[in-house]
């Protein structure tokens, strides 16, 4: 995954770098540094551990260093240490990269750059990229190469001559690839490259930055271009031109950066998850500000409106997505199973991409992905694509990778989430699947009247939450109560079962308590040989057809010790009686249940990152763990 951030501009490039890096620590954690060209030279600064770790090895920054490029790691090739952190020099001391992504063919590489006498320093797959350009931009191989792929002499080129070093390596490399690259024969040029991994290039006023993503770049200025896969930019104090890697120009449009430097502080909370759990109200009406029309009752999806003929007709949904957006998917087919009557399949990106997924005329395959980075996800898109189906996208993030390759698209807008653990956008994708599948299912199966219900009862949601995060104190008193517990279940029914997943997941990513999530009746098949003495066992018993299939169930973990916490409706008379002293009970508002899951989930959330808190762990940054997974 991993944060890149690159300045030229008029100003010390340092703090410009160490600020960047810290809006972007979200991506990665591992190690960190900085390399600032002044003086003809390249000074590098990196460490292991975080962004605090690497400011107190800092010099004072030097005068004239008004270039610089800066990472953030989430490693993939190489233990996290120093020597693995980035930027990675290129063994004539010339060049610096920083990079997002992977090499695959990188071992190949290494070994050919070997035996032609280049020596490596770590064990990145980053490091080859950084040798490849310093091999192609050393004296005598640049003639060689030259004359082999333009049939001239390489004195010709000599302008140019570190962006061809830089196109002759990344020809030569598989795999994925956002890059900021640093020459010190070029102290005023900056080069950033991109390929299914992001790249942003802000535009201000005689000062540029370069970054994975726009929380980097915003308190600088909001106007950007967005690079494409295959697409580099050359950056010069005097402006900036870009090309293919092949070497042909291609124009690009200046764009808005949508969201403000509000959207991404905390604004009083301790953490961002905890800024976006109670964002939620908001947040999901803005997701369906112009989307419902109160009036008429009706739905408007205008990103996918020259679709909606194909998808009432479609014979099959493939709804793929990876963690926090597949258990959003999961309630996404029960709605379209229900409301639509159409078969619907979850899949995990990384599954489907890998399993020679049968897709027929009339299937319909819809991705979902917060950050629309999720390199799995990408690959499962391209994968559907390639097989001739229709691919639509739902995603947060502006812009993005899913947003740019599916054929069209709904954005949730619910503003940036830094949180790692995924909260408001989960809500949110959850909301866009509802509304997807009330359309669909008035054009098909269910009529209006009964669409319009749901329309009434959906745009209700928001107050709901409200409600419900009131509750976040009492919720906190039952995580203290079980927080030396290990092991916890999660269990819910229907429509609640993903969000038993889902609690199950934000638990374990935050907290590192083990926790599993099962459908409510698959308990008994295996897993209440689990049950001991005090184990909390969550429960979402809310109103519906299987409310008194779940009392069962919590009478079944009751007889073995285990400690309930439910979640239930409120004004329901019986659950009480179900509960012994020392359980728990937590309550939603009333809703029918195939909207729940968008009110279920927000106790659970509550409850994991009340956990995480008091068992002292950094929230916003869980170990091993990183926002978008732009890598397989
Ligand atoms: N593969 C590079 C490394 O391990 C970059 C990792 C990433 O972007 O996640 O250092």
């Amino acid at each position: 995954m991993c944060g890149i951030v690159a300045y030229l501009g008029k100003k010390s490039a340092q703090p410009i770098l160490i600020e960047g890096l810290k809006r972007l620590e979200y991506r990665g954690y591992d190690s960190a540094g900085v390399a600032l060209l002044g003086g003809g030279a390249i000074r590098i600064k990196k460490t292991s551990g975080r962004i605090s770790a690497l400011e107190g090895i800092l010099d004072e920054p030097a005068g004239g260093e008004s270039l610089g490029i800066g990472h953030t790691r989430w490693a993939t090739h190489g233990e996290p240490n120093t020597v693995n952190a980035h930027p990675h020099l290129d063994y004539t001391g010339k060049i610096a990269v920083v990079h997002n992504g992977i090499i695959e063919n990188y071992t190949t590489l290494k070994t050919w750059l070997q035996n032609e006498g280049v020596e490596f320093a770590s064990e990145t797959d980053t490091e080859v990229i950084a040798n490849l350009i310093g091999y192609f931009y050393a004296e005598g191989n640049q003639d060689r190469e030259a004359k082999k792929s333009y049939g001239q002499s390489y004195g010709l080129l000599t302008e140019n001559k570190f962006e061809w070093a830089v196109q002759r390596a990344l020809q030569k490399i598989h795999g994925t690839f956002g890059l900021a690259i640093v020459c010190c024969d070029f102290p005023d040029a900056l080069i950033g490259a991109k390929k299914g991994s992001p790249l942003i290039l802000g535009v201000g006023d005689n000062e540029y930055i370069l970054a994975s993503d726009a929380a980097a770049i915003v308190e600088h200025t909001t106007q950007a271009i967005y690079l494409a896969d295959n697409e580099m930019v050359t950056v010069r104090a005097d402006g900036f031109g870009t090309k293919t890697i092949d070497n042909v120009t291609v124009a690009k449009d200046l764009k808005q950066i949508e969201f403000s430097l509000e959207q991404i502080e905390l604004g009083g909370f301790q953490h961002h998850m905890l800024k976006e759990i109670f964002e939620q109200p908001k947040a999901l009406s803005t997701c369906m500000g112009g989307r419902i029309d109160r009036r008429n009752n009706r739905i408007k999806l205008g990103g996918i409106a020259s679709y909606l003929r194909e998808l009432t007709r479609t014979k099959r949904l493939i709804l793929t997505a990876c963690g926090t957006a597949f258990h959003a998917s999961l309630v996404g087919e029960f709605l379209f199973e229900l409301l639509a009557r159409i078969p619907t399949e979850t899949e995990y990106a990384s599954e489907f991409r890998y399993r020679n997924p049968i897709i027929e005329d009339g299937t319909v395959v819809v991705s979902i992905s917060q950050s629309g980075e999720t390199a799995d996800t990408l690959a499962a898109v391209e994968q559907a694509k390639e097989r001739g189906a229709t691919v639509l996208g739902i995603v947060n993030v502006v812009g993005s990778s899913v947003a740019r390759a599916t054929d069209a698209g709904i954005y949730l807008h619910v503003g940036p989430e830094i949180g790692v653990a995924s909260t408001k956008a989960f809500t949110a994708q959850v909301a866009v699947l509802t509304m997807l599948a009330i359309e669909l299912g008035r054009r098909r199966h269910i009529g209006s009247n009964e669409a319009d219900k749901h329309i009434n009862e959906f745009s209700q949601i928001p107050d709901k939450i409200s409600r419900i995060l009131q509750q976040s104190d009492h919720i906190k008193e039952i995580a203290s109560a079980n927080i030396d517990r290990d092991n916890w279940l999660f269990l819910g029914r229907g429509f609640n079962y993903p969000v038993a997943l889902e609690g199950a997941l934000k638990l374990k990513e935050i907290s590192y308590i083990h926790a599993e999530g099962l459908p409510a009746a698959e308990m008994k098949h295996g897993p209440i040989a689990l049950i001991v003495d005090g184990m909390p066992v969550v429960f979402i018993a809310t109103s519906g057809p299987q409310y008194d299939k779940i009392l069962g169930n919590i009478a079944e973990v009751r007889a073995r010790g285990g400690k309930i916490i439910v979640v239930a409706t409120e004004g329901d008379k019986h659950i009480k009686s179900a509960l012994g002293r020392t359980d728990h009970l937590i309550t939603i508002p009333d809703a029918p249940e195939l909207l729940q899951p968008m009110l279920t989930v927000v106790p659970l959330q509550l409850l994991a990152y009340h956990a995480a808190v008091l068992r002292g762990h950094d929230v916003d940054k869980p170990r091993n763990l990183a926002k978008s997974v732009t890598v397989e």
